[in-house]
């Protein structure tokens, strides 16, 4: 990569990361659960309206405590798209679960809520819809189907904070929700997470999960007399470190989406002419979904044409990418889950999707992957 590489993803500081750091540092309280993991904790119970929110190292470890919160026991079936990170699949996985994938919607890439119905039988336990890149799955049918079988609904919105559904937050809708605050995504620290608890009955539990299977919490509230292990668990808490950090970003979080949102639109307006004359989609946003502009993708026409595209690009300077393996045909998928029904949006759309750069800064820059891209498709 050369040094004038517009590279894919960079990530975007406020200024302020350092300033909240260093007040941890004076503070001396570098362990979970001080003073700037009770700021985000506030402010993500705020923003989502949920009843518990607690910051964990990853996305990945929110759905890890979630799997443990429904009870997963071996054999139980966990619906899911197949077209997602690894981490909503192996985060039930490592409880034993069976993940049952299905196919997605050709227009936002997310969960067909339609094909859910019939993908369940007797060992369903979860539904996990993936908000992909930021726009909601159909959460009404999503919720209803889980009503009338008994279900819980885990939303993997690891790229959905600062999203809406109808005027609700995403990961706010169902029994849980998880965040990723990955370098890769919106809001950042690094690595970093949240699970947000909406249905309380949770609440308590969680907290004994994320603190190693202990009633900590409890005890320094002054709800217990002796602190002990109570239940399983495991090390789910960042530091005050990085919830410093991260706490700089949730203070800019509005302005942050703001400026994504700006670079989105651009990216719309400027490829309307190319989607006219077929040599690419645009995403599609559902009415009722407000985005957060996690991510600008278009679909170009075939795997070939994009490897091309990628290649033309990366040739002028300009870095693309393109995700995910669906889990259904990758190896662990193969050995851990199955399918239900054919999958054949996952399989032709995960072949032909490729990302664009979307970063807070880019700019200038856009322009020249917009002329790029139009000059690879010309
Ligand atoms: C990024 C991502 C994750 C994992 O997030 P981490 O914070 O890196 O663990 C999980 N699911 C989806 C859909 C993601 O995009």
């Amino acid at each position: 990569m050369n040094a004038d590489c517009i590279p894919f993803n960079k990530p975007y500081m406020t200024g302020r990361e350092l300033l909240h750091i260093a007040q941890a540092h004076a503070d001396g309280h570098l362990s979970g659960d001080g003073v700037f993991t009770k700021k985000c904790h506030a402010w993500l119970e705020t923003y989502t309206g949920a009843h518990k929110a607690l910051l964990t190292h990853s996305c990945t470890a929110a759905l890890e405590m979630s799997a443990i919160l429904a009870d997963i026991q071996p054999g139980d079936e966990v619906i899911m798209p197949s077209y997602t990170f690894v981490s909503t699949a192996n985060a039930f996985t490592l409880r034993g679960g069976v993940p049952v994938f299905v196919d997605i919607r050709p227009d936002t890439l997310c969960i067909d809520e339609t094909l859910i119905e019939a993908a369940i039988t007797s060992r369903t336990r979860v539904i996990v819809p993936v908000h992909y890149a930021g726009v909601a799955c159909e959460m009404d049918v999503i919720m209803d189907i889980a009503g009338r079988y008994n279900l819980l609904v885990i939303e993997d919105a690891a790229q959905g904070i600062m999203s809406d559904y109808k005027g609700k937050p995403l990961g706010s809708i169902g029994h849980m929700g998880a965040y990723s605050f990955h370098e890769t995504k919106n809001i950042i620290s690094g690595e970093g997470g949240a699970l947000l608890i909406n249905d309380e009955r949770f609440a308590e539990r969680a907290e004994i999960i994320r603190e190693k299977g202990t009633n900590r919490g409890q005890f320094f509230r002054g709800q217990v007399d002796k602190y002990t292990w109570v239940d399983i668990g495991s090390s789910y808490l960042p530091g005050e470190v990085i919830a410093a950090f991260l706490w700089a970003q949730m203070e800019e979080a509005q302005d942050i989406t703001q400026r994504r949102i700006h670079i989105w639109q651009r990216y719309h307006e400027a490829l309307a002419t190319l989607e006219c004359a077929g040599k690419l989609r645009r995403p599609v946003i559902p009415e009722g979904c407000e985005h957060n502009a996690h991510m600008y993708y278009v679909l170009l026409e075939s795997l070939d044409k994009r490897t091309e595209v990628i290649n033309q690009l990366k040739s002028r300077g300009v870095n693309s990418v393109f995700h995910y393996v669906p889990l259904h045909s990758a190896p662990a998928g193969k050995m851990f889950g199955r399918t239900s029904g054919e999958l054949p949006h996952t399989a032709n759309l995960s072949d032909r999707l490729l990302r664009l750069p979307l970063w807070v800064g880019l700019d200038e820059a856009q322009d020249l992957v917009i002329s790029e891209l139009q000059n690879a498709l010309a």
